[in-house]
C-alpha cells in the first residue's frame, strides 16, 4: 500500500492597494486577470469574505476571485480621499 500524500493546496493571497484601482473600482484579478468590479453586486466575477469597516469607512474589502479562487485584499482605501 501506497500512502497518498495529501498535497496541501496553497491558496494563493493578493494585497491591492486601493490607489492602485480604478476610479470606477474595478480592477483585474492579480492571478488570472479576470476584470472584478466591486460595484457590481450583481455579479458572479467574485466574492466577498470580509469587511474590515474603522471609524464608518471602509478599511479594509477582502474578496475572492471567482475564476481561480484566488483571495484579494484591498486595503488603503483611507488614503485614496487625499483632497
Ligand atoms: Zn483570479
Amino acid at each position: 500500500m501506497v500512502p497518498k500524500m495529501k498535497k496541501p493546496e496553497k491558496k494563493c493571497e493578493h494585497t491591492i492597494k486601493a490607489m492602485c484601482i480604478e476610479s470606477d473600482g474595478s480592477f483585474n484579478c492579480p492571478q488570472c486577470g479576470m476584470s472584478i468590479s466591486p460595484d457590481d453586486v450583481n455579479d458572479d466575477n467574485y466574492q466577498i469574505m470580509d469587511t474590515k469597516v474603522v471609524n464608518d469607512e471602509l478599511a479594509e474589502l477582502v474578496i475572492a476571485c471567482g475564476k481561480c479562487g484566488c483571495i484579494i485584499k484591498l486595503t488603503g482605501f483611507q488614503q485614496g480621499f487625499d483632497a
